[in-house]
């Protein structure tokens, strides 16, 4: 029986698989059919109607959830359908705060988008406005119910991809809004603040909490001593803010248009990704060696440790102590840097430009402030670092390539991979033979570990001692790697998790592509390409020959998991409250 059926899509005879929509056929025929709320394979519910096609019925289907059939007749386009699209809009509109120009999505939003691309300038009906409040009380996000069109976008990726379920539909009808069970604030819910619910929204109801203004006012502080650090995914992603390819790394422009914008020193979060895995290296082999508390999991990704300790905190023991490479950086930037160079701590300001909203919750963990000050002062995702080149006047794309600053600039490749999931267990892999024998693994592309499976699986043998991995992205991923674990299904040594699907490339913070390129493009495949080549060009690719972090071993902290280093950047975990069980 074939697989495939044959449909005409106005007038033209169509091939597309069984099982598939409409929405889908039409697309592989390359008939643009308009969207709101659909978000392949993660939002197909024809809640906005805007995809609405004839398919010979008494009424019309959204073409996101009608099967294609042999011999199905779509029309696509019609003045009635134009029409009764148009009435959609408009009554979408008419109950929406239109504030285009001060709204922090204006340029990408894709009900902006679509009210241009159906010549809507004027709007025929008017509604009711609501009057939501604004929750703005989380570290990291914002959520303005005002601007919400109800696409529920948010609530599946929150409730479905990262199993976390902080947001839901409430009330009915005109009253329908999504928001926190019983309209609590997120900050006190289990959000943990992953900024997925952001990316995929269509609107401006979601951002982040932005530190625009506070950075500002630093940078024109005298007293301050400003420095700043990036996270490897930003260079994998900035440059689409600028219009360049998807997957192309800007790495020397961001330096430059850093110090353009008034830092002080331009850090490179690499680094500290290096000296991360010099510690948890060690703590895995310590582990090991001394039959400590196995499966060790990653700690890196904030939005994961507060899953953890929200859902799992039975396991908050198998994470690594260690600090997250961005609170390892502020640690050392505040202690070894600081008395290198002779700055007071206390007027050392650090901003960090991560790829990730849950950063910015991160940075106020009041445990995290072992130098008698907080690690980070300020986090500014990828999008706001934007923001202030494109406020700046900065002509980014012609810019020239400047390098980090000494005396941390130079990482390795093991460092830059950080930012894509499987790169945490890649540049492990890298040092853990050295660390357990010292000696190298021939092997530095452990590409088993690469890609976006859901769950990546690796075996290694170093000097009699196995050692088996996974990898995981996405929390709802993690979930099901947790249960198997304390089901007594699994029998790992060592686990990464990365709470975004894709990993950091993919971050909360990540600049905005809207649902036509998500539906079509893997995005998180695509900026990590950026990394993976940073890595190949790089000389040196394996964390424990970093020259600089050696350096911070010899002048400062002995030895990685010794006294200082414990003192320094490594950290605890607390057990956080769920929702009661229902
Ligand atoms: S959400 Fe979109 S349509 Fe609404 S104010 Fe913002 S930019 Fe305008
Ligand atoms: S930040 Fe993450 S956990 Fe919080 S509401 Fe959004 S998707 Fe859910
Ligand atoms: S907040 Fe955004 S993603 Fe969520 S339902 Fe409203 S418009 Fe859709």
């Amino acid at each position: 029986m074939s697989e495939f059926v044959t449909l005409t899509i106005d007038g033209i005879e169509v091939k597309a698989p069984k099982g598939s929509t409409v929405l889908e056929a039409a697309k592989s025929a390359g008939v643009d059919i308009p969207t709101l709320c659909y978000l392949k394979g993660i939002n197909e519910i024809g809640a906005c109607r805007m995809c609405i096609v004839d398919v010979g019925m008494r009424s019309f289907q959204a073409a996101c959830m009608f099967p294609v059939s042999e011999g199905l007749k779509v029309i696509t386009n019609s003045p009635k359908i134009r029409e009764t699209r148009k009435v959609t809009l408009e009554l979408i509109l008419s109950a929406h705060e239109k504030k285009c120009l001060t709204c922090v999505r204006s340029r990408s939003c894709e009900l902006q988008k679509l009210a241009s691309d159906f010549n809507l300038h004027d709007i025929r009906y008017e509604g009711e406005m609501p009057n939501h409040p604004i929750d703005d009380l989380s570290a990291s996000i914002v959520r303005d119910p005002n601007k919400c069109v109800l696409c529920r976008r948010c609530v599946n990726v929150c409730k479905h991809v990262q199993t976390v379920g902080a947001i839901d539909t409430m009330e009915r009808g005109f009253n329908t809004i999504v928001a926190s069970p019983f309209n609590m604030p997120l900050k006190d819910t289990p959000c943990v603040n992953c900024g997925q619910c952001i990316v995929n929204c269509p609107t401006g109801a979601l951002r982040e909490k932005s530190s625009v203004e506070k950075v500002w006012k630093a940078l024109s502080d005298k007293d301050r001593y400003i420095v700043v650090q990036t996270a490897p995914a930003v260079r994998a992603a900035l440059g689409e803010e600028f219009d360049y390819p998807m997957g192309t790394p800007v790495t020397g422009k961001m330096v430059s248009a850093l110090k353009k914008l008034g830092f002080a020193k331009v850090f490179d979060t690499d680094t500290a990704a290096d000296l991360t895995i010099m510690e948890e290296g060690t703590e895995l082999v310590e582990r090991i060696k001394n039959k400590g508390k196995l499966p060790l999991i990653t700690s890196c990704s904030p939005g994961w440790i507060k899953f953890c300790e929200h859902f799992y905190p039975d396991m908050l023991d198998n994470l690594s102590t260690c600090k997250s490479p961005q609170n390892m950086f502020g640690a050392v930037l505040k202690s070894y840097y600081a008395k290198k160079v002779g700055i007071d701590p206390a007027k050392m300001f650090v901003v960090s430009v991560m790829p990730c909203t849950a950063k910015k919750y991160e940075a106020e963990r009041p445990e995290l402030a072992s130098t008698g000050y907080p690690d980070i002062d300020e986090v500014l995702t990828t999008r706001e670092l934007a923001e202030m080149i494109k406020e700046s006047g900065i002509d980014f794309r012609n810019l020239p390539d400047e390098q980090f600053d000494d005396p941390m600039g130079e990482a390795t490749g093991a460092g830059v991979i950080f930012g894509a999931t499987g790169g945490v267990m890649e540049a492990a892999l890298r040092s853990v033979p050295f660390l357990l024998t010292g000696k190298d693994d021939d092997n530095v592309d452990i590409k088993v570990v690469r890609g976006v499976d859901a769950v990546k699986e690796a075996e290694v043998e170093v000097a009699g001692v196995k050692i088996k991995a996974a990898v995981v992205h996405g929390l709802g991923n993690a979930r099901k790697v947790l249960d198997k674990i304390r089901a007594g299904e699994a029998d790992y040594q060592f686990i990464e998790v990365m709470a975004c699907p894709g990993g950091c490339v993919n971050g909360g913070g990540q600049p905005i592509q809207p649902a036509s390129v998500h539906n079509s493009v893997d995005i998180r495949a695509e900026r990590a390409k950026a990394l993976y080549q940073e890595d190949r060009n790089l000389s040196i690719r394996r964390s424990h020959e970093n020259p600089h972090v050696l350096k911070m071993y010899e002048e400062y902290f002995e030895k990685p998991g010794g006294h200082k280093s414990h003192e320094l950047l490594h950290t605890h975990y607390v057990a956080r409250e769920n929702y009661p069980e229902e």
